[in-house]
């Protein structure tokens, strides 16, 4: 017999919702217009319940970025050339969705310690560092919500797992000298950034790389990396800018082949008992529509493999 599942679970947290986020307008043009998502949001709220976010103490932003690079961008306090790097001017709203992106990660990584999955419909910031913020990227949630789980003793060894097309190169930085952290990033190599860090494990691809040279690097590449490390939590980055069309993106995969991606990955942590937060990352598809495909699909691969809702796996 399997225990009933508690009230209002599976679950997602998001930031998209507060109010300022929902009014302010996307920041670059290659960002879904405001209908997509309504879209998401509705597809989403569909499958499961979706919680508002609480916003990330600034306190908790300070385990893995510096005191003072963190209040100069409470204050607004940037230089145009910080802005560039980022991809957008600093408004309130900047700080505003940071906060609530990255709280939505803490808040699915306390789910996936009680339940064994945490959802984040929003996060995946992955290029910020400790001092430098840069593409699109100005707190790491990721990177945050990790050391939160070792400062508190909650893993002993935690995988990041980045399938972002874009490298994740602030998550490298900051868990370089980190043993208790694997970073494993398999990314488009004539990408952004172009200055790319050192990863635990990088796996660089060719452009126009479609559904089966994709997932053969995944089995041949990073399972074994991955089983050799043998970690006690995983956060992955589920990022859509792999889909062919995107417009940051150079691969080629299929709705299937991001779909079977997926699907490996919530498998094989329903299978090993791994508690896994799934982030959504990065996604710019010319048609909107695919990239809210390719998202829902994220879900319904993680309701699947983790059987929920219905003969419930609860894990933890
Ligand atoms: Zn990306």
């Amino acid at each position: 017999m399997t225990p009933p599942l508690p009230p209002g679970w599976p679950r997602a947290w998001t930031a998209f919702r507060r109010a300022a986020y929902a009014a302010s307008p996307p920041p670059r043009r290659q960002f879904p217009p405001r209908e997509f998502l309504d879209h998401l949001l509705t597809g989403a709220a569909e499958r499961l319940p979706l919680l508002d976010a609480p916003p990330l103490a600034w306190a908790d932003a300070e385990r893995v970025h510096a005191p003072a690079y963190l209040a100069r961008w409470r204050r607004g306090e940037v230089t145009r050339e910080e802005e560039r790097a980022l991809g957008f001017p600093w408004t309130p709203a900047v700080v505003e969705r940071g906060l609530g992106s990255s709280g939505a990660t803490l808040a699915a990584t306390h789910d996936a310690l009680v339940h064994g999955l945490g959802i984040n419909l929003g996060g995946g910031t992955h290029h910020a560092s400790r001092d430098r913020a840069e593409g699109f990227s100005f707190l790491n949630d990721v990177a945050i919500s990790a050391r939160w789980l070792l400062d508190g003793g909650h893993a002993r060894r935690v995988l990041v797992l980045d399938l972002d097309v874009h490298q994740g190169n602030g998550t490298a930085a900051l868990f370089a000298d980190e043993p208790r952290v694997l970073t494993v990033s398999v990314h488009g190599a004539n990408n952004y950034p172009f200055r790319k860090a050192t990863s635990d494990l990088d796996v660089p691809l060719p452009d126009d790389t479609g559904d089966a040279a994709y997932l053969a690097a995944l089995d041949e590449r990073v399972a074994p990396a991955v089983a050799a490390f043998r970690p006690d939590f995983a956060f992955y980055l589920a990022g859509a800018d792999v889909l062919e069309g995107d417009q940051l993106g150079k691969l080629a995969l299929t709705l299937e082949g991001v779909r079977e991606r997926d699907d490996r990955v919530f498998r094989w942590a329903a299978r090993t008992r791994m508690p896994l937060v799934t982030v959504m990352a990065g996604g710019y598809n010319r048609d909107p529509e695919r990239l809210i495909a390719a998202r829902l699909g994220t879900l319904d691969a993680a309701l699947a493999a983790f059987q929920l809702p219905g003969g419930a796996i609860m894990l933890g």
